[in-house]
């Protein structure tokens, strides 16, 4: 007698696995399998990278026996290691960062050795933000981005920069301990430079942080004082790290915006003593061609291999020429935006493929080739290998 029941997600009546009223039809079932596996080797854990790194390295670090409870347990060729993962080029500042880190967490167990902060410079969509997102995700320590731009003095007609604590206390869960080892992100520091007396009063107070002070913090950011706990947050220990593209700099001799770190203490309209407590200098280089293609393709998580997942979804094996890469890394080169153009690129790319993909169940794989990328054409699409049908 022939079975009446079928796929609850595909109607077939191939049926292989029957739950309560679900059934589930063997192609499913290999389907789902298939991209359970795709989505587990697309994750990787720390752990993974660590095992892979001894794998190369044997284990000659060992943390101290006696670790105080703030020591990084990872060291600078682990740190190294890992931003390797996501991150394309910038040797120098992955080495110079991942020392910084380090030595960063160290010094919390040595009172009288003085916190290094860290400024990055480097040109838009270089990576500067991926850096430190990646070295705080790594370290798994409550991190805040904020723009410097969004501040002013008084809080009145900006954020207050004492609202960077109060995120960072949410961020670490409302843990007072845990947040005074945080790490700050301050992008834009370059834009207080203006000259105006608003700049320079954020910059006065921004230094108050950074140089490390006992801060009373409101617990939200909400403006009504009835709402307005505090807790008390000594930021001694809180590692600041700011950034600035320096682009109004860089014809002037002061370093910025080249690849060599600079170790002077002058930016016009930058305090010095704000500078000076950013002694850890970290350059990063304008992205070449080829690592806009690398970041493109290498990256565990790279966008076009997110897209590939995506299309998988629906059934359809999106490939990309080795043209094509290249044309988009053109596209992409000629936008002056780095890295950050590569998605603006291929959604656009993507955004018909997207909307009629749905539709058709019988594509089953689609090529994308220089011509697509140059006259906006509809891609090559096949019903079967080798069968275009567009
Ligand atoms: P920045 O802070 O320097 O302006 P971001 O770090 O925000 O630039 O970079 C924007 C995006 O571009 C990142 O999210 C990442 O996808 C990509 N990207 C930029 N630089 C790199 C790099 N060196 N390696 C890998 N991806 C990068």
């Amino acid at each position: 007698m022939a079975n009446e029941k079928s796929c609850s997600i595909c109607g077939s009546t191939n049926l292989i696995l029957e739950i309560n009223d679900v059934c589930i039809c063997v192609n499913c079932i290999l389907h789902l399998n298939r991209r359970v596996e795709e989505e587990a080797t697309q994750k990787y854990e720390l752990k993974d990278v660590l095992n892979e790194f001894y794998s190369h390295y044997p284990r000659t670090y060992e943390p101290p026996k006696t670790m105080p409870e703030h020591y990084c347990i990872y060291n600078p060729a682990e740190i190294m290691s890992y931003l390797n993962r996501c991150i394309i080029g910038q040797e120098e500042a992955k080495k110079t960062l991942a020392v910084a880190v380090y030595n960063h967490y160290k010094r919390m167990g040595h009172e009288d050795i003085e916190k290094s902060n860290i400024l990055i410079s480097g040109p838009t969509g270089s990576g500067k933000t991926l850096l430190v997102k990646t070295l705080a995700k790594m370290l798994d320590v409550p991190f805040v981005i904020v723009d410097a731009t969004t501040f002013s003095k008084t809080g009145y007609a900006g954020a207050d920069v004492d609202s960077i604590l109060t995120r960072l206390y949410q961020d670490a869960g409302n843990n007072v301990q845990a947040a005074e080892r945080g790490i700050v992100y301050i992008d834009e520091i370059d834009k207080l430079a203006s000259g105006e007396m608003m700049g320079e009063g954020v910059q006065q107070s921004l230094l108050k942080l950074i140089e490390g002070s006992v801060v009373n913090v409101p617990i939200s950011l909400s403006r009504n004082p009835m709402n307005q706990g505090m807790v008390q947050m000594n930021t001694k220990n809180i590692l600041f790290i700011c950034s600035g593209s320096f682009e109004a700099f860089k014809e002037k001799t002061i370093g910025f915006g080249s690849s060599v770190p600079t170790c002077k203490n002058e930016v016009k309209g930058i305090i010095p003593e704000l500078l000076g407590r950013l002694p850890i200098r970290v350059s990063l280089n304008a992205l070449t061609k080829d690592d806009i293609i690398n970041i493109m393709c290498k990256p565990e998580n790279s966008i076009i291999k997110q897209y590939q997942r995506l299309m998988a979804d629906d059934g359809v094996k999106l490939e990309f020429s080795r043209g094509a890469i290249d044309a988009i890394a053109e596209k992409v080169m000629n936008d002056g935006t780095g890295a950050r153009e590569i998605r603006t690129v291929i959604e656009e790319l993507m955004r018909d493929i997207m909307f009629e993909v749905p539709s058709h169940p019988e594509y089953k794989k689609i090529f994308i080739t220089k011509r697509t990328i140059q006259y906006g054409y509809p891609y090559i699409c096949k019903c079967e290998e080798g069968e275009a049908i567009k």
